[in-house]
């Protein structure tokens, strides 16, 4: 019934999730409101751990991608699961440092680490570095030896893929800020120059095709291409390429049309296709380590909003706005990304009319679905819209002085904050008014 197996309705017509009523949760904590199952989020987290199981004999990592949602609890959790981790700032090195995760169990991406970035990174013992332009590579290496410490370290290369995605969740192609192309050989020279480094070990590769993608086949051309990369690395400079970072991007589903890849069979196919292809080139067979982010939360969370105005313009558009918007999800006016919707106070009530939900924010580009079927919605509604535990609150935003929502874990009708609403006060703590005016 819904796109999330998290969410069901109760008795009274409200929509549930992990045991708790959705109307009962916004009168208590306020909306806007983010909302987490945590059974959901471990149940994800064990599927991919089981494929790699399953079908590579375990000789793999899962490393959730913590820009989805990264917060203290999310990084617990993903620790409690046995997974890794994925981080791009100094900010989520601090908050997996923070949540007591495992440093050898971090992986460090990013296509412009700082100096100071990569000394945090050295100085804590983060177990890898994900290294994307030369400059980062003669900045590490310098610093490594400063320090007497070597560095473990993948790079990012480009595959050449299309992963069928949209544009600016692509990332595989030449024409790409990300890592290191193949075509021009550049990938080739780059690891040559690393692998006579003295503070620099080259362990693996690493590729990340897109976002979102819904078929297995452009992983599978990845793997094919990036075994091919391993066995001419292994042929010109005897160097043996043990772990192969597979990245992330498997799509979930926002809306009921889209069919999302079941991940064991995309591990299935992945690791069938490693296997097949190292012996073929007789190859050692890498450690496969993958990034899911969006796969593991985005299902498990929703937000809940009150509604407030409705305005019906005739033959043109009936518009829904809400207490949120932009700043608590601001996917739609980055990328016209899709979204289902309910009424939480009537989540079985039958889809009559077209409507569009639109934020509270000073840009008209600022709507959460466009012309989605729902019942009729009245001022006072509580809406929840689905799907938004990835890159929501993590790409939350002030604009407008709003403040950030809070995060609510639920689990077996219990309900726990994770992460609290932003004050006025906290909107302001870092202002300064110069004594001069
Ligand atoms: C964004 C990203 C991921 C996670 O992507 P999802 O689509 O959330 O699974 C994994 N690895 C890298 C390098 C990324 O940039």
């Amino acid at each position: 019934m819904f796109v999330s197996e998290a969410l069901s309705v109760n008795d009274r017509g409200h929509l549930v999730i992990g045991g708790c009523d959705c109307v009962k949760l916004a009168e208590e904590y306020g909306t806007p409101l983010y909302i987490m199952d945590e059974e959901l989020i471990r149940k994800n987290c064990r599927a991919f751990r089981k494929g790699i199981e399953k079908y590579y004999d375990g000789n793999g990592l899962v490393l959730y991608a913590s820009k989805a949602f990264s917060s203290l609890a999310a990084c617990r959790i993903a620790e409690q699961e046995g997974l890794g981790l994925d981080v791009v700032s100094g900010g989520e090195v601090y908050t997996a440092l923070k949540a007591g995760f495992p440093v050898d169990r971090i992986y460090f991406h990013g296509n412009n680490k700082s100096r100071e970035e990569l000394v945090m990174a050295l100085d804590n013992s983060i177990g890898r570095i994900v290294v994307d332009s030369y400059e980062e590579l003669f900045n590490l290496d310098g610093i490594a030896g400063s320090k007497n410490k070597c560095a473990d370290v993948l790079f990012r290369i480009k595959p050449g893929i299309d992963a069928h995605t949209h544009d600016f969740i692509k990332t595989g192609q030449i024409d790409s800020k990300f890592g290191f192309a193949l075509e021009t050989g550049e990938a080739f020279d780059v690891i040559r120059r690393a692998s006579k480094m003295d503070n620099i070990n080259v362990v693996g590769l690493h590729c990340h095709i897109g976002s979102q993608i819904f078929d297995i086949e452009p992983f599978v051309e990845a793997v094919k291409v990036m075994l091919n990369f391993i066995s001419e690395l292994k042929e010109k400079l005897g160097l043996e390429i043990k772990e192969l970072n597979l990245g992330g991007g498997f799509g979930i589903k926002y809306i009921p049309a889209h069919d999302p890849i079941e991940y064991e069979k995309y591990l299935e196919a992945v690791a069938e296709t490693v296997k097949a292809t190292a012996k073929e080139k007789n190859l050692y067979l890498p450690k496969i380590l993958i990034e899911p982010g969006r796969s593991i939360v985005g299902p498990a969370g929703i937000t809940l909003y009150a509604v407030g105005s409705v305005k019906d313009i005739p033959g043109i558009r009936k518009y829904i706005t809400i207490d949120g918007g932009m700043t608590d999800n601001p996917r739609y006016i980055l990328y016209e990304a899709v979204y289902d919707a309910v009424i939480a106070n009537r989540a079985d009530a039958p889809r009559t009319e077209k409507v569009t939900i639109a934020g509270k924010c000073c840009e008209s580009g600022d709507l959460i679905a466009k012309d989605i079927d729902m019942p009729e919605i009245k001022a006072g509604d509580i809406l929840a819209v689905l799907a938004t535990g990835a890159y929501n609150y993590s790409m939350s935003s002030n604009y407008n002085r709003i403040p950030r929502p809070s995060v609510v874990l639920v689990k077996e009708g219990k309900s726990r904050l994770i992460v609290a609403r932003e004050s006025y006060d906290d909107l302001v703590r870092n202002d300064i008014i110069p004594e001069d005016i």
